[in-house]
């Protein structure tokens, strides 16, 4: 892509994650699955779900983000911001603790050093255990933010977060939560945007990023944008959207969302098997273009994340900011 919508350095993946299965369960990939399942079985195709499932987990082997960074670089991707919910409270067949995903992460931080960033979370159910490992990932391994997985059962106007909230706004570090659907065995209600009004007033040093807002609730997700200051979004998830006619949600987020609030992202490894990286930064500048002019384009490619994720910003806690 061109310097300028690229601006000064590289392209900012705001949404990713280790395409891994030590970090993604198996019971994860079949809720996913079994939407698959149900349109084979309507059409009459074939189904074996076992053999899908399995075929997805061989794919799971990127441990160490080693073929992320090859397509990253191939991309002009500068820096990707690696995402790590916890699902260890609510799908059993975890291969690991959450503790040893934190330090798994913590190692590809150091071996791909200036490539990435972490946003971590802990299921806020784990009690006291979850808060010092959350609080271990700021200080010791580096982490950049929050990320919470709402779908597992808790809402973002829950109040046992509102512990971490504050040790994001000690850190100032951003919160990142998924929005709507995801795999079919998790709850869609707990992850609307509305439940991140509260916390977002409550809590204004606090920058809260909603994930996949071209994909569900995507007016809600640019009122919030607008009128509430440390709210931001992320387009990953916007492939699903252009499979629908013209690509309406993303179109639809990028026209009533302001650019200053919207952050690029691939969600990188879900549409591996439909393009490589490259192509999906293509398709977006393709549907984005469309309806922004190159400043715009800049802020939501990397500027914004730069300025929510960038050292010096969050290297150490800053009590007099919250
Ligand atoms: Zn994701």
């Amino acid at each position: 892509m061109d310097e300028a919508s690229r601006g000064q350095g590289g392209v900012v993946d705001a949404h990713a994650h280790a395409a891994s299965h030590r970090f993604i369960p198996r019971s994860f990939v079949d809720g996913g699955i079994r939407n698959i399942i149900a349109m084979h079985e309507a059409l009459g195709l074939p189904a074996h779900r076992e053999r899908l499932v399995d075929r997805a987990m061989e794919r799971l082997e990127d441990h160490d983000c080693d073929e992320l960074v090859r397509q990253m670089d191939e991309s002009g991707i500068e820096w990707t911001v690696l995402l790590l919910p916890d699902f260890t409270y609510c799908l059993r067949d975890c291969e690991l603790t959450i503790a040893e995903m934190f330090e798994l992460h913590r190692r590809i931080l150091e071996r791909h050093a200036g490539r990435f960033h972490v946003m971590a979370g802990v299921d806020p159910r784990w009690g006291r255990d979850a808060l010092a490992l959350f609080e271990r990932g700021l200080k010791e391994y580096g982490f950049r933010g929050l990320k919470l997985y709402p779908p597992c059962g808790y809402r973002a106007d829950d109040r046992c977060l509102y512990p971490f909230y504050e040790l994001c706004a000690e850190w100032n570090v951003p919160v990142l939560l998924h929005m709507g659907p995801t795999a079919s065995n998790l709850s869609f209600e707990y992850a609307r945007p509305g439940f991140v009004d509260e916390p977002a007033r409550l809590f204004p040093a606090v920058n809260f990023i909603l994930a996949h807002a071209a994909t569900a609730y995507v007016d809600e997700c640019a009122m919030l944008c607008a009128f509430r200051p440390n709210v931001y979004a992320d387009v990953s998830g916007f492939q699903e959207a252009s499979r629908n006619p013209g690509g309406q949600g993303l179109t639809h987020l990028l026209r009533f969302a302001p650019a200053h609030k919207l952050l690029f992202g691939t969600d990188w490894p879900v549409f591996r098997e439909d393009a490589r990286q490259v192509e999906h930064l293509e398709l977006f500048l393709g549907m984005a273009r469309e309806v922004l002019a190159g400043p715009s384009l800049k802020l939501i490619l990397r500027e914004n994340a730069a300025r929510l994720f960038l050292p010096g910003r969050a290297s150490r806690p800053s009590l007099a900011r919250t």
